[in-house]
């Protein structure tokens, strides 16, 4: 069987692995990137709209040319690329190495030793099946990424006329392509009072377009025997639908925002154990895993609605990478805690005196919160935020001057009278 070595594995091509591999490759480690698809860029590649590369590059790009860019310098520095390639396996070895298990068309199953692991496989969409959305089974109905995919990849159209069910990112964007396609789009269905995408996505994708969005409202029920034909949809009284109050909208396709779940399944297989809120791994302030020398990075850390925060955050793993494969480890680390309004805090460990970026996600919609750091019960950071909201993730460094005693780093979002 064929057999390879190398210092670094980055499983997945995307905005973070590329990332990963550019640094990795540029500090003289051997690195692999490996990737199912036949492309490189992962997600990027079908979202060819602009707005990428804003914070990683300082030029705004459409999703290929950042993912364009991110591949040149990830091969400029020496990374070397195994496409069309899947990792069915991952396993530690006795001694410390890491043993992929890959399988490509051309050469079937091979394997793979590395020294160490970046886990960057991104994640994937909600189905009808995760929501379980009543009603008969037609054609029709694909989570909104499949649909991005179809006609910014295949110059395929999806349907004549769509609902789409869930205001998160994708289907707000999708919104937009299927009206510059001539595919009307009848109505955004929200289950929450409020949208789970970015507001800037509303405006531009639903507002221009005066696509209506039925907050606190869900679909109900699909009809259509081949074909989907009709949605019924229903308002929510007390979280419950109220038929009594539902309407019918006629359409021939339903597509499906519903969140994003991190595709952890080989890290499982591995050993790497999975924060319950996030869906992606537990990880120290250097983003490895419970399992030495096992990195994550991107969407499978946790759901980021920007590329270049996946990008910036893999970057970041990258460093420690080959801070770890220089033998160095990251000592003594601290507990981060989530406190108030927040729903997660990731990296979930501090080096105490070191700085260090965080990423968290907001429970709560306020226009004019306060971030507050406090290590062991003490405030160390306040910081004022405008526009919190579930959808825009909290970017916050913390200088490692603030933390140089250690202990627990609590965050909590203060919100009206709690500030
Ligand atoms: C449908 C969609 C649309 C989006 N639109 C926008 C947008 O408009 N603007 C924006 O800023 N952000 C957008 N995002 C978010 C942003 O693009 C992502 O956060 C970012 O690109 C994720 O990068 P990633 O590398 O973590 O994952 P991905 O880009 O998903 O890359 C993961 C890669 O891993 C590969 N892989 C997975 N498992 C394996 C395996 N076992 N073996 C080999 N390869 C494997 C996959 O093939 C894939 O190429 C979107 C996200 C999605 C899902």
């Amino acid at each position: 069987m064929k057999t390879l070595e190398y210092d670094v594995a980055v499983i997945g091509a995307g905005a973070a692995g590329l990332a990963t591999a550019k640094v990795t490759s540029a500090a003289g480690y051997r690195t692999l990137v490996i990737d199912r698809e036949d492309f490189s860029g992962g997600v990027l590649l079908q979202c060819i709209h602009n707005g990428f590369g804003l914070h990683h590059f300082k030029q705004e790009l459409t999703g290929p040319e950042y993912a364009g860019k991110l591949e040149s310098e990830a091969r400029e520095s020496g990374a070397d690329f195994q496409l069309s390639t899947t990792v069915i396996d991952l396993k530690p070895q006795p001694d410390g190495r890491k043993l992929l298990i890959a399988l490509s068309p051309s050469e079937g199953v091979f394997q793979i030793y590395a020294r160490s692991v970046m886990l960057a496989m991104g994640c994937r969409e909600r189905n009808r099946g995760n929501i379980g959305i009543p009603g008969t089974r037609p054609a029709g109905v694909y989570t909104a990424g499949l649909a991005q995919r179809l006609i910014n990849m295949s110059g395929l159209l999806p349907g004549k006329s769509a609902v789409i069910v869930g205001s998160g990112d994708i289907g707000l964007i999708m919104a937009r392509r299927l009206s510059w396609s001539g595919i009307p789009v009848k109505a955004v269905v929200e289950i929450r009072p409020f949208p789970s995408g970015l507001n800037r996505n509303i405006v531009q994708c639903l507002n221009d377009f005066d696509i209506p969005l039925y907050l606190s409202h869900t679909v109900s029920r699909i009809n259509g025997a081949d074909r989907v034909e009709s949605v019924e949809i229903s308002p929510l009284v007390n979280g419950v639908p109220d038929e009594t109050a539902a309407f019918t909208i006629e359409c021939d396709t339903v597509l499906l925002s519903v969140g994003l779940i991190p595709e952890n399944e080989l890290s499982k297989k591995c050993g790497v154990a999975i924060n319950a809120t996030t869906g992606g791994p537990l990880t120290d302030a250097w983003r490895m895993t419970g399992v030495d020398g096992v990195f994550a990075g991107g969407n499978v850390l946790h759901v980021h609605d920007l590329a270049d925060f996946a990008s910036d955050e893999a970057a970041l793993a990258g460093m420690r990478i080959c801070d770890y494969l220089a033998g160095r480890r990251p000592g003594r680390e601290d507990a981060v805690t989530t406190g108030a309004n927040l729903r997660y805090v990731t990296p979930n460990r501090y080096i105490p005196g070191e700085d260090i970026q965080f990423f968290m996600r907001s429970m709560v919609v306020d226009d004019n919160a306060v971030l507050l750091a406090e290590l062991n019960g003490v405030e160390i950071m306040r910081k004022k935020l405008r526009n919190v909201a579930p959808p825009e993730m909290i970017s916050v460094n913390i200088d490692g001057k603030l933390t140089q005693s250690g202990g627990e780093l609590r965050f909590s979002l203060l919100t009206g009278g709690d500030k």
